[in-house]
């Protein structure tokens, strides 16, 4: 199987991730809300010896958001692109907005949910369309 592969929103970085991604949800928390200024982050597990910065890694901020755990993105334009525990340093945390590669996972659950906004409704029937809404 080919590695997944993924980039930050200005294309300064680049991973790539071996192995596959495992417990792969939505999180509703209030950190990742804000860290990624939407109703949730989606996010799984990857093996640290399968993740590789390919390009960039200069580049890559910081911020500890709650002790031992590092939220890292992209100093340039801001993406979110993955987090560290240092109670877990045999995986990495991978925010799954930035593959550009098909995964073959699934997320399995919405977490958090006590957390949400209040406006995002998990099983809203809202319409769904390919680009912007009609009129814009
Ligand atoms: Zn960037
Ligand atoms: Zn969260």
């Amino acid at each position: 199987m080919s590695p997944y592969l993924g980039s930050c929103l200005c294309g300064a970085v680049a991973l790539e991730v071996e192995g596959g991604i495992t417990s792969i949800i939505h999180c509703h928390c209030s950190k990742c809300r804000k860290a990624s200024g939407t109703a949730f982050a989606t996010n799984g597990f990857v093996q640290r010896s399968g993740f590789r910065i390919t390009q960039g890694e200069a580049g890559i901020r910081r911020f500890e958001s709650s002790p031992g755990r590092y939220r890292h993105f992209c100093g340039q334009c801001g993406s979110p692109l993955y987090s560290e525990n240092s109670a877990d340093p045999g995986r990495v945390r991978l925010r799954l907005g930035v593959l550009d590669s098909d995964i073959s996972e699934r997320p399995m659950s919405h977490n958090f949910v006590t957390s949400k906004a209040c406006w995002e409704d998990l099983d809203a029937q809202l319409p769904r369309y390919e680009a912007y809404e009609p009129g814009r």
